[in-house]
């Protein structure tokens, strides 16, 4: 299939090929044709399958065939759970609306809102943001969304996952009712589908890869490793194997700042990317390990989320995430495009029960290697970490076996999930 074939205007077209795309990809050739017809549409589809494209190619012909330039109110929003998401999707947009008569613009917190107050001001056709600043400067009348034609609602599941279940609601109460929506989440769970039930109007299902499953291209393993000797470990892994673009992922942003300094001192040039970096530092770190200065990228679930880096040959999760939707989201940093990528799990004993949650929904059981001098601690306990021992464990914990304990708790889990969200949304609306 082709670009042209999609129904897709010249000036549309012209951008898709400066961007040096010859086919559209799975989900592009899905999910397209039903948005440009103006229906709901429900896409599962993670970061890497070209789904920014997707949505963005059809809601600009829409509004580039339909034109209202003259007072020029916010007619699409796409809203991402986070800064670097709406970032990247304002690129897109920027660049897939090279050759048409579309303003746009992005707005997230963390930064002066000024500029971005300044923007909106002249007039914007489609507004990419992050629901804690859209919100911001809608208290403050600084926006107005009553106008909004086209509405986006990316990374879906990420968004719950981060509490900003109640930001939607208020935002979707703010927003016409009459308008189209598509919603875009790389996994499915219950309250992803009931979320998709209160904003979508009889939408239609399009897929790029089967729910919750690995992508194919990507080649993975396990290293089993007792848990003092990660570091040394993945610092051989990385020399010796003269690896370059390795992304790597730790569950605390603590942690990742340790580890980063570790790659430093011997000689291997990282750089953490975390919610208390500022966004100053988020994009030095993404900009040189795009252009090759910084060899090592440590990142947490979140600040990894959306990172828009093609062609990722390394992903290492330095630890498991106990949430096992995040290994296929991890993972799915790598082996895009067809072309072959690698994902390490370094594995201590602790961690041995979210292995078990990870091939469960995988559906495969994953290679195990040990590397000589870095065996695994006979004598380590296969627990669990605790919820106390790490602040940024989640409420949907996996717990081995024990969910009798895990439901009485869940009282308590409520609370701090409670705080978690609060802090999340902080650090990333
Ligand atoms: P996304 O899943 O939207 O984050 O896109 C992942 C990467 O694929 C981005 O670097 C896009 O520029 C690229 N991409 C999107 N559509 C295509 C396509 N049809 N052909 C080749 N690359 C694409």
């Amino acid at each position: 299939m082709s670009f042209q074939s999609l129904g897709l205007s010249d000036a549309l077209l012209k951008a898709v090929s400066k961007k040096g795309y010859d086919t559209p990809s799975p989900i592009q050739e899905k999910a397209i044709p039903p948005i440009l017809s103006g229906r709901d549409v429900l896409a599962s589809a993670q970061t890497g399958t070209g789904k920014t494209a997707g949505f963005t190619l059809p809601l600009l012909h829409f509004l580039s065939e339909n034109p209202k330039v003259k007072f020029r109110p916010i007619r699409a929003l796409i809203l991402t759970p986070t800064r670097e998401l709406a970032a990247q999707v304002y690129e897109s947009v920027q660049a897939y609306s090279e050759f048409l008569d579309i303003r746009s613009a992005v707005i997230f917190g963390g930064v002066n809102q000024k500029p971005q107050v300044a923007k909106l001001r002249k007039g914007v056709d489609v507004l990419v943001a992050t629901p804690g600043r859209l919100l911001d400067l809608h208290n403050q009348k600084l926006l107005s969304i009553k106008r909004v034609e086209v509405f986006v609602l990316d990374e879906a599941d990420r968004m719950l996952d981060m509490g900003f279940l109640r930001d939607m609601e208020r935002i979707m109460d703010i927003m016409p009712d009459k308008r189209q929506n598509l919603m875009f989440s790389a996994t499915f769970s219950k309250d992803i589908r009931k979320l998709a039930n209160g904003i979508l109007n009889n939408p239609i299902k399009v897929e790029a890869t089967p729910e919750n499953s690995t992508v194919e291209a990507i080649s993975q393993k396990v290293y089993r490793v007792a848990k003092n000797k990660k570091t040394g470990l993945i610092i051989k892994l990385i020399s010796e194997g003269n690896w370059t673009q390795v992304l790597v992922f730790t569950r605390t942003k603590h942690g990742a700042n340790r580890l980063t300094k570790k790659m430093i001192s011997a000689g291997i040039s990282a750089a953490a990317i975390h919610g208390n970096k500022s966004q100053g530092a988020r994009t030095k770190a993404l900009s040189g390990f795009k252009n090759g200065n910084v060899r090592v990228l440590v990142a947490t679930d979140i600040a990894a989320r959306g990172l828009d880096i093609p062609l990722l040959p390394y992903v290492v999760n330095f630890e498991l995430p106990n949430i096992s939707e995040d290994y296929v989201h991890r993972i799915g940093r790598t082996g895009r495009a067809g072309a072959n990528g690698q994902a390490i799990s370094l594995v201590s004993a602790d961690e041995t029960s979210y292995l078990k949650h990870i091939e469960n929904l995988i559906g495969e059981r994953i290679e195990v290697d040990i590397v000589e001098g870095f065996e695994p601690d006979p004598n380590a306990s296969t627990e669990p970490i605790k919820p106390g021992q790490n602040r940024q464990h989640r409420g949907r914990r996996h717990k081995g076996n024990s969910t009798s304990s895990s439901r009485k708790n869940s009282g308590q889990n409520r609370k701090r999930n409670r705080n978690r969200n609060r802090n999340r949304r902080n650090n990333n609306g």
